[in-house]
């Protein structure tokens, strides 16, 4: 696979489209305390960028997941420690495609942690491979079926690090 020459969402585009969910969450959460439950590692930029412009009391809370290639299951790898009981979860992730990992992250959350609510912000969102039904309550963008990098997304480790986002295709 090599990098496409073409790009989906430009820097500029990704900042703008940040600041207005930044934005959206400080109205919705305002006098809340928020837990951003952050899903490693591709949501790092994502996270970093909105958490520096929610005006709110934030706490933040990292989990690692495990999507199987088989597309079918998903685990926890590692969470950081911090109670949720009570408390007003924004699950922070970089992509929803299948929704596997999203749906059983979801119920995991639900079930074992009890929080006040839930609630998924996603950077982007790739609807046409979906196969289980997942609410995604703040999206950035919406992206063809491409394998997309960039922005903290990668292939086999690769391209996180680009500014923008675009995808890999095959030679
Ligand atoms: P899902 O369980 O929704 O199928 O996939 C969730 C995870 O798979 C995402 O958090 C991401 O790590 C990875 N993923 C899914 N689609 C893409 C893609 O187009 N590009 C990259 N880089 N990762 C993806």
């Amino acid at each position: 696979m090599k990098l496409a020459t073409g790009i989906l969402y430009t820097e500029k585009q990704i900042k703008q489209r940040v600041e207005e969910i930044a934005q959206q969450v400080s109205v919705d959460y305002a006098g809340k305390t928020l837990v951003l439950c952050a899903i490693l590692k591709g949501s790092i930029p994502f996270l970093a960028d909105l958490m520096r412009r929610i005006s709110l009391d934030v706490r933040l809370v990292l989990i690692e997941m495990k999507s199987q290639v088989d597309g079918e299951h998903a685990s926890i790898l590692f969470t950081s420690s911090l109670d949720l009981s009570g408390k007003h979860v924004l699950i922070v992730e970089d992509i929803v495609d299948t929704g596997i990992t999203l749906d059983y992250l979801l119920k995991r959350l639900e079930v074992e942690r009890a929080p006040a609510s839930i609630r998924v912000a996603a950077l982007l969102d790739k609807p046409e491979a979906r196969k289980l039904d997942v609410p995604v309550h703040y999206r950035g963008f919406t992206v063809p079926d491409k394998f997309v990098v960039g922005y903290g997304l990668d292939w086999q480790e690769r391209y996180r690090n680009l500014p923008y986002i675009t995808w890999v295709e095959p030679e």
